[in-house]
């Protein structure tokens, strides 16, 4: 006989969140959908090990659930071929199992909102949306904490987090007498530092059916994976992930949170947990990361100061929820938004890492290779050089939200459009990070050994970043000199002789008329 189930709940590839109160109690009349959607694989070109590691765990949840004595099926890019649009694969299920109502968790990103709100199921289908339980902040909130198109600085969002869910707090003051410690957390490496970064706790979990499948349904995707990923694919491996960088990395986490090097084998993991993944795709609660990682702390105090601990929980409870407030208040408007009118495409060395720059070479290498870079490469390097060459932000958009296994629109673009190319006129930063080659000359030892003169800025082999630095100070000139925290470096421009001005400028345009060639 066939089975029929009364509910049929549907779980996005962002959604294995075992803890869920979905998942409280059994129940047979419920059966559990998760599916490889074919349109989760080109709404942008993403890099292979993602694809990988989100299908991977999405199959993975689908055995711990069922192991856990729920009903699940599982549904792979073959089962789902027949299926042109999400509706109709669930309008099958839906028909398939006789089901009655039809549930899901509320997408954290706009476009999947979007496409789950206007489902045109059978008009007898119940249709429920739940909280995905996620996130510290409850999404009804966030209008009370974001307006829509107003700045909000993150230090004082950050402050109110810290109070409301009581972490590093001492009789409501700030344990170590201060928020933040911000300013502890800028050292470079020294030669003996390199010598002792850890090595990352790595997997090796096997994707071979899952590229085989991507190649017969031709998922375009770019990158190297090698049949076996270093991600994990589980809550176990998440775990071990998370106790990992509490041992061997959260003593100098804060020390080296902005460091870069070339020279260490562990040069594109550093200090950094790599949590990104595993919170992102909600196989960690970002309270068991902030629960595990302070408990450490205090177990160890003698070994790991406050600077450190402060400086991760800054990332989590701080950045990430904040950044996830900036993004509802403010789309769909967001996601078109170019203050600067930027208008360059974006040079071909972003897809295959070959250009001279030393410090784009390593960003977008390793970027390549592990769809990993740390947050001050993405910052710093590559969205820095794309602010200053005045790239088009859906295509900055684009490179970030393919290439990195942690990118999913909402956490993406208010980092991309916001924090880097400053798209949104200032919404997140309050001025644009941009630094000319001396910045990541003194936070690495890429200039080293760099086919460019760090020191020189409008000799031929001077460094792009230091012309180009001062083409973006006169370009936007009448935007920014407003702004009374860069005031302060166009009266250092205009105490240069107008000869060496014209030089630099001079230089910034060849480096722009020859970007693919830098
Ligand atoms: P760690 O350095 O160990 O930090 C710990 C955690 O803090 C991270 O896992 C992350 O969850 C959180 N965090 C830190 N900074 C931020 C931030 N600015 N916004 C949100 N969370 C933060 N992060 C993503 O998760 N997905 C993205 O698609 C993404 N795109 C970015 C694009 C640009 C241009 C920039 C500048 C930053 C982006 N970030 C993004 C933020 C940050 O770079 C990554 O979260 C971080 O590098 C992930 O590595 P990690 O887990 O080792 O982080
Ligand atoms: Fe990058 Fe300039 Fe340094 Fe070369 S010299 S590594 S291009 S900052």
């Amino acid at each position: 006989m066939k089975k029929k189930y009364q509910e049929i709940r549907f779980i996005l590839g962002d959604q294995l969140n075992a803890n869920h109160s979905w998942f409280k109690k059994k129940d047979a009349s419920i059966l559990y959908v998760i599916a490889e959607l074919k349109q989760e694989t080109y709404y942008v070109k993403h890099h292979v090990q993602k694809i990988c590691a989100f299908f991977l765990s999405m199959m993975e949840f689908a055995q711990a659930l069922s192991h856990a004595g729920h009903h699940v099926i599982h549904m792979t890019l073959d089962d789902c071929e027949e299926f042109a649009e999400l509706d109709e694969l669930l309008i099958y299920t839906i028909k398939k199992y006789s089901a009655q109502s039809f549930s899901y968790q509320r997408p954290d990103e706009y476009r999947l909102l979007k496409q789950l709100r206007e489902l045109r199921l059978p008009n007898h289908i119940v249709i429920k949306e739940y909280d995905t339980e996620h996130f510290l902040l409850p999404y009804e909130e966030i209008p009370s904490y974001f307006t829509q198109g107003k700045h909000h600085k993150m230090e004082f969002f950050y402050r109110k987090m810290r109070r409301r869910f009581d972490v590093l707090m001492e009789k409501e003051q700030p344990q170590g007498g201060k928020w933040n410690f911000d300013s502890d957390n800028r050292k470079n490496f020294k030669a003996a530092d390199i010598q002792e970064i850890p090595s990352p706790l790595t997997f090796k979990n096997d994707v071979t059916d899952i590229i085989k499948r991507l190649d017969k349904h031709k998922v375009s995707y770019f990158g190297k994976v090698e049949n076996q990923l270093l991600w994990p694919k589980n809550r176990k491996q998440a775990l071990q992930v998370l106790r990992y960088f509490c041992k061997y990395n959260l003593p100098k986490f804060g020390k080296f949170q902005d460091a870069m090097t070339a020279n260490s084998e562990h040069s594109w993991s550093l200090y950094h947990s790599r949590l990104s993944f595993a919170l992102n795709s909600k196989m960690l609660h970002p309270k068991t990361i902030l629960d595990e990682t302070i408990a450490y702390y205090k177990k160890s105090e003698k070994t790991i100061d406050i600077a450190q601990i402060e400086g991760f929980v800054r990332q989590i409870l701080g950045w990430r929820e904040y950044i996830r407030g900036v993004y509802w208040a403010n789309m769909p408007g967001y996601s078109v938004s170019n203050h600067l009118q930027a208008k360059q495409d974006l040079p071909h060395f972003f897809w295959t890492a070959n250009t001279k720059m030393n410090c784009m070479k390593h960003a977008i290498g390793q970027s390549l290779n592990y769809a990993y870079a740390h947050h001050i490469q993405r910052l710093m390097v590559t969205g820095n050089f794309c602010l200053l060459t005045g790239i088009k932000p859906e295509q900055v958009d684009e490179w970030y939200l393919g290439i990195y296994i942690d990118a999913i629109e909402w956490v993406e673009m208010p980092n991309t459009r916001g924090m880097s190319q400053f798209a949104d006129g200032g919404l997140v930063a309050t001025k644009p990070y941009i630094a000319g080659g001396n910045y990541i000359n003194k936070m690495s030892d890429y200039c080293k050994s760099c086919h460019y003169s760090v020191k020189h800025k409008a000799e031929e082999n001077a460094c792009p970043f230091n012309s180009l630095y001062w083409h973006f100070m006169s370009k936007h000139r009448q935007i920014l000199e407003k702004n009374p925290r860069i005031s302060m470096v166009y009266r250092n421009w205009d105490k240069q002789p107008q000869e060496q001005r014209n030089k630099v400028l001079t230089r910034a345009q060849w480096c722009l008329e020859n970007i693919e060639n830098l």
